[in-house]
């Protein structure tokens, strides 16, 4: 459970097991329906100006702006997040290019950790190109994302655990300079989910959660969110039209994510996906609970074997952010990446192994395993992966369901 619980409040999972019931229930059926319909028809003309107009609260209009079965789901990662608001998307790439290209315009400047989801640093690459500045920093240190700040600077964002080397960055004193400063700081929770971590713990204003990895946890959507924590004041920010700078200012940044993100961009999740999602985040706690334990198991066992190079894992006391971690994360997640020896030694290593499937891609139910030079940074080239610190024998594991002593037996067989 998130360490910024209230212990008088319902439990994470009862929370949002019953959350569907909110919504009232459509002929008694218990789990909220998958609506196909494109289009809301209405008795009254006054009725559908009114969804027009904002003015009819529940009212929907076309589907590309969400539906009832999506509305549901963005009620739930709200309450997970414990937010004001969500807007979902088709995949979490679609989520962060719509945070960026909603919120930010040419002549403006972005500060982002270095440390971030490969197709997300591409992103900062298209962004430049139309006129955004970006500085990229190792925000495991706050003065050096102080230092990035310019007067142009609007935003900032980091990713909680990164991917592979599993880096945290300096989450609270980031999103204390952030408050001085007046910036939107977004806080991409994918890895760690609400279950581990609640972004508005460390003032965040916004939380990116690709819903495809740990929320869904199935690996059969893809989906993507934005949630609003409620605590940048939008009053001030230069960036919202004029349009929807109206009533309640907290909404107005994801007001502007939606009509922009939504209804003029499309990146729009369809319903049959937002239900699939929705299922699976009523196991999350549980989920997440039982692979971090295996992952910290497997991490200890791997840092003890002497054909281990290195483990990178946020809750072993050898990572450099361990403190932090500790402080903010109730536990480590389900990424572990190692080193063992070179190319080669890491191959066969992987070919020895008999459970975790070997495959890209983050979250699923089963253990995946993907040698990390030869693959997601083989694009990048050998001089970024130095720079980046990505040795030739790294592997990188999204640890899943399977229990924990047939996967710490798999590995002791496979390292020999
Ligand atoms: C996978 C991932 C994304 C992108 O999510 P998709 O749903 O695959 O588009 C963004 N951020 C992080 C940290 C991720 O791991």
């Amino acid at each position: 459970m998130s360490k910024t619980s209230k212990t008088d409040q319902p439990g994470f999972t009862t929370q949002i097991v019953h959350a569907d019931q909110h919504f009232g229930v459509e002929h008694g059926g218990i789990h909220k329906p998958i609506h196909t319909s494109v289009q809301y028809g209405y008795d009254r003309v006054e009725d559908l100006i009114g969804v027009f107009q904002g003015t009819l609260k529940g009212g929907y209009n076309y589907a590309r702006q969400g539906t009832p079965t999506t509305a549901a789901l963005e009620s739930k990662i709200t309450q997970m997040e414990q937010g004001i608001g969500t807007v979902s998307f088709a995949t979490g790439m679609a989520a962060i290019t719509a945070t960026f290209l909603t919120l930010l315009k040419a002549g403006d400047h972005l500060v982002c950790s270095q440390f971030v989801f490969g197709n997300t640093n591409s992103l900062l690459g298209t962004l430049k190109d139309l006129g955004i500045g970006v500085t990229t920093v190792d925000a495991t240190h706050a003065d050096k994302v102080a230092a990035a700040i310019q007067p142009s600077t609007r935003m900032v964002f980091v990713e909680t655990i990164a991917n592979p080397g599993t880096q945290v960055p300096d989450l609270s004193a980031i999103g204390k300079l952030c408050a001085d400063r007046g910036l939107v700081y977004v806080v991409d929770n994918t890895i760690t989910s609400p279950f581990l971590f609640r972004p508005s713990s460390v003032q965040a204003s916004l939380v990116i959660n690709s819903l495809t990895k740990t929320i869904a946890g199935h690996g059969s959507a893809l989906g993507g969110a934005v949630t609003d924590t409620g605590l940048y004041n939008w009053d001030s920010y230069p960036n919202i039209f004029a349009n929807y700078r109206k009533g309640d200012a907290r909404q107005w940044g994801l007001q502007q994510i939606r009509k922009k993100g939504l209804r003029d961009m499309g990146g729009t999740l369809s319903s049959e996906h937002a239900h699939q999602i929705s299922v699976g985040a009523e196991t999350l706690s549980l989920r997440v609970t039982q692979s971090s334990a295996t992952a910290l198991s497997l991490a200890r066992f791997l840092e003890d074997h002497k054909a281990v190079d290195r483990v990178y894992y946020p809750m072993l006391a050898s990572h450099p952010q361990h403190a932090i971690a500790k402080q903010h994360f109730s536990a480590g997640s389900w990424l572990l990446s190692f080193e063992l020896g070179d190319e080669a030694a890491a191959l066969a290593f992987i070919n020895r192994l008999k459970l975790p499937v070997v495959a890209t891609g983050l979250g699923d139910t089963r253990t995946l395993i993907i040698p990390v030079a030869p693959t997601i940074f083989w694009e990048a080239g050998a001089q970024v992966r130095a720079a980046m610190g990505i040795a030739d024998g790294l592997i990188r594991l999204s640890v899943g369901l399977e229990e924990s002593p047939d996967l710490l037996g798999d590995f002791e067989q496979a390292l020999g």
